[in-house]
């Protein structure tokens, strides 16, 4: 693994500054990012206080108000096509540095991250001449015109995690930036080096300075910029715990929360058991288990258990972890040795609560010792009522359940504080479809798992947040109706 010289090629050290009108800024502070591949430092970066929020804040107030919103739509589409078109043609150098700083595996991330920006980048720069207002027929003896104008919100705080960071440059800075927001993203502390280099793209588009910036930072950082007066709306993804967190810091502002899960996939016996095992262990071993949607919850009719249970196993051991920059490699390393510790606590705590390891449950050694891997793990026999059948681990580790018949399928599939997703594998079409009604999630996918398209809606409810992202529904959290009514 020559990850030091991938580095220097890449230039990581010199991603060291805030993106603030157009500029770089240092910090007083700054903090190491490390490689969870290796453990070794990739770059210092500025750890964003009062002053680079402030700032940040300030020009993304001034662009809002000057040049962006005097752009007009088709300047502003051109700009964002072309944001997409210079992100697509950086994928390589990308993937790289998110394979460094997150541990994705570079053939994922070229795919499932900067590809994926590039292109909700350009789906979102269509909408931009079609946002129509309403003429509305207003019931009253007076003629009066009464019609409604789609206006942007303003100021976007966007508040991201580390597991894929250029995902959300896609589905939280294209419908901001379309509707005619200016952004504030806060990158995770974890991983902050992918969104720094991808917003020094945004010159080069014609973006004008202050539409986007990033202030690098940790927790602090996120809570001043949740708080900050001068910000219209907060765009947060990341963990239930801290979801709440950012609510109350946001206080009186308009707020989009996308959070965690514990979907379950639920498996009938006249299932295509192969597709199934498939797609539910790489809903929950792909990323390493760092997705919120994750397929973390195996909910399996007894009669197809054995049978199902042995083809995840021989998917989940072919999956070996291997080192990110490898071409070949399709699962890196955990992205911090925090999240390592608590996956290994989530996995020691379900052997105490009686679950059975049926593959994984370990770090792999040899080559990969010295960085945060883990092994895809299964655990069959869960108690309903245990951690691992109800808490997110945020890692590769799948819970398995047995049920007896559709009822008990829903009770358990809806017994968790959260509802971000569920898969349901069936061919019985009218089971399908009363399940689709009755599962708590934002999304269903049957006989198959985790395809997020552009132009569909993506969120959750329940503990899982609300909100959505994607799709025309995005276009509403990221603008405001304003009602114009004209006595004639
Ligand atoms: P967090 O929820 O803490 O992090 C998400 C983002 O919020 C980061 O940029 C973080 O900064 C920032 N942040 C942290 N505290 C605050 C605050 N008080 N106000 C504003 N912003 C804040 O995720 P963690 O890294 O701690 O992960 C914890 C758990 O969250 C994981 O184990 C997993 O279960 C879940 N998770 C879910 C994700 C999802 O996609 N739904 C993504 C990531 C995590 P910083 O990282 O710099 O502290």
């Amino acid at each position: 693994m020559n990850h030091a010289a991938a580095a220097e090629s890449l230039d990581l050290a010199s991603l060291g500054g805030s993106l603030i009108d157009g500029g770089w800024r240092a910090a007083e502070e700054r903090f190491p990012t490390l490689d969870p591949s290796t453990g070794a430092k990739l770059a210092e970066v500025a750890l964003g206080r009062g002053p680079e929020v402030d700032a940040a804040v300030a020009a993304a107030r001034a662009a809002f108000e000057g040049p962006w919103s005097q752009m007009g739509p088709g300047r502003r589409r051109e700009a964002l096509a072309r944001l997409s078109e210079l992100t697509a043609a950086a994928e390589k150098d990308l993937a790289q540095v998110e394979a460094l700083d997150v541990g994705t595996p570079v053939g994922v991330a070229r795919k499932l991250t900067v590809r994926a920006a590039a292109k909700s980048l350009s789906y979102y720069a269509s909408w931009i001449d079609k946002l129509y207002g309403d003429v509305v027929p207003v019931a009253t003896a007076q003629p009066i015109l009464d019609f409604t104008l789609r206006e942007p919100v303003g100021v976007v705080a966007a508040i991201v995690p580390w597991n894929t960071p250029l995902l959300f440059v896609g589905s939280k800075l294209g419908p901001a930036l379309a509707c005619g927001n200016t952004v504030v993203v806060k990158p995770s502390e974890i991983a902050p080096l992918s969104i720094l280099r991808w917003s020094a793209l945004c010159a080069g588009a014609g973006i004008p300075p202050g539409v986007v910036n990033v202030v690098p930072g940790d927790g602090e950082t996120g809570r001043l910029l949740a708080s900050h007066p001068g910000v219209d709306l907060v765009s947060f993804t990341g963990g239930s715990e801290t979801g709440p967190r950012v609510a109350a810091a946001a206080a009186g502002k308009r707020i989009a929360l996308e959070l965690g899960g514990k979907s379950p996939a639920l498996v009938f016996a006249d299932a295509d058991l192969d597709k199934a095992a498939m797609a539910v262990a790489l809903g929950v071993f792909g990323l390493s288990g760092q997705a919120c949607a994750a397929s973390s919850r195996l909910l399996v009719e007894a009669s197809v258990h054995d049978a199902l249970l042995e083809r995840i196993v021989e998917v989940a051991r072919a999956l070996a972890p291997g080192d990110p920059l490898d071409p070949a490699t399709s699962l890196g390393p955990l992205a911090s040795e925090r999240q390592l510790r608590r996956v290994e606590g989530h996995v020691a705590r379900a052997r105490t609560d009686g679950a059975r390891l049926v593959t994984g449950g370990e770090r792999p050694g040899g080559e990969l010792a010295g960085g945060w891997f883990f092994s895809p793990t299964v655990f069959d026999g869960v108690d309903p009522g245990a951690a691992l059948a109800r808490e997110e681990v945020f890692g590769p580790v799948l819970a398995v359940l047995s049920f007896r018949d559709e009822e008990e399928a829903v009770a358990l599939a809806n017994a968790t504080s959260f509802g971000l997703a569920a898969g349901v594998f069936a061919r019985d079409v009218s089971r399908v479809l009363g399940l689709a009604r009755r599962l708590r999630a934002g999304t269903v996918w049957v006989n198959g798992y985790g395809q997020i398209p552009n132009q569909a809606p993506f969120g959750g409810v329940r503990g899982s947040g609300f909100g959505r992202e994607g799709g025309r529904e995005a276009l509403e959290t990221y603008t405001q109706v304003k009602n114009v009514l004209i006595e004639l």
